[in-house]
């Protein structure tokens, strides 16, 4: 007995089938004695059907506005999950993230939660209420609805289940847990039993949308006990958890992000201060630059290639192009052509063999690689959007690891 957060995406409350199902296994977990906290994301695919009416109507609407368009989804979820329930005889209540005390900062479309009010759900906890609360969203200081970035529900959840001091925050999705690769691109990718919230991080900041990034930060953070389960079986599905505890494995995943652009600066002038006042001017802005290649320079003059999120491509070419004589640049050339293609793993980096093997296979399967960059514990390379899947594929063949466990 103790307090469980459960979180159920998309996919798990789609239609009405799904949603008693979720309400089953709810009452289930309440049944056993616990103190139930449940947060649901928007209907299947709702989010993206809100996101595509806002563009019939105008094609750059305020954050603002849109947060308030896209919260409606997740408050949909949570007043039929409550009925759900309800409807079997159990007490239960709905909370918007205004109601559950969610507050966040003003970044409308990708808030960060700032503190969590816990007493109302504690009240409710205390009458013996299960408490479902709108995932994705919170409220700021203005009294206006922010949301928390696209897949921000898991963040509401590990969020709660740490002010809550819960004893197990559990993830509920349409995977089995996390992968040595998006089983979608990746048929023969296996299912990892655990993973550690440093390479959890690293998988989901480079594309695997199983988690938001947020979430595992906080769990990392607060060292939330987090499990990736799935909604529609039993299987025990992937525990996320501390370091120390978790077996070594070279390379644990291989995974792709296209939402990236590539940015090159050209016929910039080779002498101190060009890269510094070229990226100072991209932070200012709170734009995050990824991979960077500065060309060997010729005729005094080098070119500075860079990759930014795709989101942030309008914003970061702006900036640069009303900037041209201050960089001492020629000019700015784009590309949202390529994606990027990852390995994760604790011996990522250390293992000289690791970062060969994986340019091998790429080589072998005649993809080329536009740029590579390392850390700790992942080697990421720059591909054609094209050969984006076959290089995830291929990777996971020469690392072998379909028979990872
Ligand atoms: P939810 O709606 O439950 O939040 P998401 O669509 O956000 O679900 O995340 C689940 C999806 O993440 C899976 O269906 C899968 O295609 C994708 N995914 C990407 N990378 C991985 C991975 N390494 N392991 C498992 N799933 C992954
Ligand atoms: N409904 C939101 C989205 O689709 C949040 C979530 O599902 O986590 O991004
Ligand atoms: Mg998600």
């Amino acid at each position: 007995m103790g307090l469980i957060v459960q979180k159920y995406g998309g996919s798990s409350v789609a239609d009405a089938e799904r949603l008693l199902n979720v309400a089953g296994r709810v009452i289930e977990t309440y049944k056993e004695g616990n103190s139930v906290v449940v947060v649901v994301s928007a209907q299947g695919d709702t989010t993206d059907h809100l996101i595509e009416k806002a563009g019939e109507i105008n094609p750059s609407p305020s954050k603002r506005e849109m947060d308030v368009l896209l919260s409606t989804g997740e408050q949909v979820s949570i007043a039929l999950l409550a009925m759900a329930i309800e409807k079997q005889g159990y007490p239960v209540i709905s909370l918007t993230g205004y109601q559950a005390g969610i507050a966040t900062d003003s970044n409308y479309g990708a808030s960060r939660i700032k503190s969590i009010d816990t007493e109302r759900i504690f009240r409710e906890l205390d009458r013996r209420n299960i408490v479902i609360v709108a995932g994705f969203q919170g409220w700021n200081r203005f009294d206006d609805i922010t949301t928390l970035g696209r897949g921000g529900s898991d963040t509401t959840a590990v969020a709660l289940a740490a002010s809550l001091k819960a004893d197990l925050c559990e993830i509920y999705t349409d995977v089995d847990g996390v992968y040595t690769a998006d089983p979608r691109i990746v048929p023969k990718a296996s299912k990892l039993n655990e993973i550690s919230f440093d390479e959890m991080l690293e998988l989901a900041s480079l594309g695997a949308n199983v988690l938001h990034n947020r979430s595992v930060e906080l769990a990392k953070k607060y060292n939330v006990n987090m499990v990736v389960r799935s909604s529609f079986n039993n299987n025990p599905g992937t525990v996320v958890k501390e370091v120390g505890s978790v077996e070594k494995i070279l390379i644990r995943g291989v995974t792709r992000d296209s939402n990236i652009a590539r940015i090159a600066v050209m016929g910039v002038e080779d002498k101190p201060g060009v890269a510094f006042r070229l990226f100072s001017l991209l932070a200012k802005e709170n734009i995050s630059v990824d991979l960077i290649i500065q060309s060997i320079g010729r005729d005094n003059t080098k070119d500075i290639s860079f990759t930014v999120s795709r989101d942030s491509l309008d914003k970061a070419l702006l900036v640069l192009n009303s900037n041209l004589s201050l960089i001492g640049a020629k000019e700015i050339d784009f590309s949202d052509s390529y994606s990027k293609v990852s390995i994760v793993g604790a011996g990522a980096v250390n293992n000289p063999g690791i970062a060969a093997t994986m340019f091998e296979a790429l080589y072998d399967a005649d993809i080329n690689i536009h740029m590579i960059s390392t850390s700790e514990i992942k080697i990421s390379v720059l591909v054609d959007k094209k050969d984006s899947d076959r290089a995830v594929n291929v990777i996971h063949d020469r690392f072998k690891l379909d028979s990872l466990q």
